[in-house]
């Protein structure tokens, strides 16, 4: 059924708590973690309690999980203070985008100037 658990997901093994993760933040929702392989001086991941595979799936599926992992993305942005000088939401779709994880999740990048367009 759409939006519950997948036994093969590593990120819903990070909301059950099976796969350990540096959490930044948890709601009702959602989880805020630390990226693993990060690509900036802040880079979290903020993903839905729900799975999806991606933004738009979970836009469609649960519009009110895909507005609390954006609040909670400039929650993010705000606690880690990248939000005065600005930070980036990706939302890569897609293994042509460069998905590799198909649990819906925002990353939040900041701490550093980004090009655009990007890369
Ligand atoms: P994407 O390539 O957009 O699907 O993003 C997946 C992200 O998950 C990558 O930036 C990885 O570095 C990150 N990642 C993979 N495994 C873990 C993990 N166990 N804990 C934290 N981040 C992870
Ligand atoms: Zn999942």
């Amino acid at each position: 059924m759409a939006g519950e658990p997948q036994a093969d997901c590593l990120f819903c093994k990070i909301v059950t708590g099976e796969v350990p993760a540096t959490i930044v933040r948890e709601t009702d929702t959602t989880v805020a973690f630390r990226d693993i392989n990060p690509q900036a001086p802040t880079h979290v991941l903020v993903i839905p309690k729900v799975h999806y595979r991606d933004a738009a799936d979970l836009a469609a599926g649960d519009p009110q999980a895909m507005a609390d992992v954006l609040r909670e993305a400039g929650e993010v942005a705000a606690q880690e203070k990248v939000d005065e000088h600005g930070y980036r939401i990706v939302f890569n779709t897609g293994a042509g985008a460069g998905q590799t994880v198909w649990h819906t999740h925002a990353h939040v990048l900041g701490g550093r100037g980004f090009n655009w367009p990007p890369g």
